[in-house]
């Protein structure tokens, strides 16, 4: 048995013990929402085998014990022992190798790490703060529409990952007890809906800044209309005539699979992105032989990919003044502030790329796409100045104006990640150089998952070098947080064949 349930939950109880039918009952109710098949619980009556409560010191009933460590002694109230059993049990789950694949375990952790932060028990960066201003996040999700028709059905996929395993169900049920109580079908779908309102209403605990406000619109028994402001992906302040939040619309879709325990879709249908006052988007329960129809687009659809792109672009340097307005002049592109939770962003980023490695390649390009393109070059034009240099300029002044760059006042503004630190030289290996970049916001706070995660800022470091050398360098990702490193660490090559070139 306990191979296949490497945590085990003991229960103590006696049946003159008043406190232990509430807690007995909420326990087998929160390991019933998608924890049975890695806890197993075994209640031992304290009467019938006194040596058992000798032998681990019982003193009060009820007592739990998570792996043999007591977690819980005597009463409690319902809300509480919810609360730290979802936390104990996590904590517990992430921690057991054999116990989930990896993509399952990193979703959880960023759950947990979501949840330690906001609840103020954890700090996922240290100096500077677990919040990040909308440009990095924004321009980030536009970077990665422009780049292929593929993306938004990516994005949806990933949010719908992350919301069947990554545990947030749980987050809702302490915004909305209510929602962990009852069995009813029906009644379950209207406190997922309430849940839902919450969630993104921004005024309860959770204060992530997600989004500004949230409303039901209607709910019946298949169907959540939910209508959310300000929602981060969606506020750019243009109307670019397509929908920009896949990624939520694939996490309420996931969530709801995960509480109803049926297959659910949920479709975008009105997005501020789109000139619309608020992003709206219908949940619903499909029937058993229904299936989402939200398929690959089909290249039959003639998308123009270059033509995409060149839109996107334009998009990009409109908002890039926007964002300026908001980081210099506090024109903000939302009502109450621009700056939001990094586990708005992580979860993007690490539920891509643990897809396949095909999207570690989209994250890349996408990257280097925008360090080519997107904003910020003008800065790196006062700098090549400053020095009386031009570009294209040699290999080791490029990666020296690089580190300049990234580490400018003004590139840390947005607080995109902390301190960034560039390799001595190495005259015996002049076209090999390291950058190192403290609490990217991406991944902090992410413990070792045995897998870099930062491909997109790879491409990124790529891109921006590329303007300076006038040579495409090799980027990778050599060490991340997302491998126990304290910080990421960017391997930066160049192919053999131009090296010459980079000789003056
Ligand atoms: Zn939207
Ligand atoms: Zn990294």
């Amino acid at each position: 048995m306990s191979e296949n349930h490497p945590i085990r939950l003991v229960m103590f109880t006696s049946e003159d013990c008043l406190y232990c039918p509430p807690i007995e009952k909420i326990t087998l109710e929160v390991i019933g929402q998608g924890m049975d098949s890695f806890v197993h619980v075994h209640t031992i009556d304290v009467k019938a085998t006194p040596e058992a409560a000798t032998r681990y010191n019982i003193q009060h009933l009820p007592t739990l014990m998570i792996n043999e460590q007591i977690v819980l002694q005597g009463g409690m109230d319902d809300d509480s022992v919810r609360e730290l059993l979802w936390d104990t049990i996590m904590k517990h789950a992430v921690q057991s190798k054999e116990l989930i694949d990896q993509s399952k375990q990193s979703l959880l952790y960023l759950t947990i790490n979501f949840w330690d932060s906001l609840n103020g028990s954890k700090q996922l960066r240290q100096n500077i703060g677990d919040f990040i201003h909308l440009a990095p996040y924004q321009l980030t999700l536009l970077s990665l529409y422009s780049l292929d028709p593929l993306v938004p059905f990516l994005l949806y996929r990933a949010g719908q990952q992350l919301g069947i395993t990554g545990m947030l169900h749980h987050i809702l049920n302490l915004l909305e007890p209510r929602l962990g109580k009852t069995s009813k079908t029906q009644k379950k779908f209207r406190y997922l809906a309430d849940a839902f309102e919450l969630y993104f209403s921004d005024r309860e605990l959770l204060r992530t800044n997600f989004a500004e406000n949230a409303k039901l619109q209607s709910v019946n028994d298949r169907k959540i209309v939910l209508n959310i402001w300000g929602l981060a992906s969606a506020s750019i302040g243009i109307n670019i005539g397509e929908p920009l939040c896949d990624f939520t619309a694939g996490q309420l879709a996931g969530i709801t699979t995960a509480i109803m325990g049926t297959k659910s879709k949920c479709t975008e249908v009105q997005c501020h992105a789109m000139g619309y006052e608020y992003c709206q988007f219908e949940i619903e329960l499909l029937a058993p032989n229904e299936i989402d129809e939200r398929q690959l687009p089909s290249y039959e659809d003639k998308v123009d990919k270059a033509e995409r792109r060149e839109y996107f672009y334009e998009v990009i340097h409109e908002l890039t003044l926007k964002h300026e307005d908001s980081l210099f002049f506090r024109k903000l592109l939302r009502e109450r502030t621009d700056f939001i939770h990094v586990s708005a962003l992580q979860p993007i980023v690490v539920a891509l790329k643990l897809m396949d490695e095909f999207t570690g390649s989209i994250l890349y390009s996408s990257g280097r796409e925008l360090g080519i393109f997107g904003p910020g070059k003008e800065l790196l034009q006062k700098l090549v100045q400053r020095r009386n240099v031009q570009a294209p300029v040699d290999f080791s002044t490029g990666v020296s104006l690089l580190h300049e760059y990234l580490s400018h006042p003004a590139s840390s503004l947005t607080r995109e990640w902390g301190e960034v630190r560039l390799s001595p030289e190495d005259p015996e290996e002049p076209f090999r150089r390291v950058i190192m970049i403290e609490e990217y916001g991406a991944i902090s706070g992410i413990r070792d998952l045995g897998k870099t995660f930062c491909d997109y800022l790879a491409g990124y470091i790529a891109g921006r070098l590329q303007i300076l050398i006038g040579l495409d360098p090799i980027v990778k990702e050599i060490a991340c947080q997302g491998t126990g490193s304290p910080e990421c660490r960017f391997e930066i090559t160049v192919h053999q064949g131009q090296k010459e070139k980079t000789h003056h």
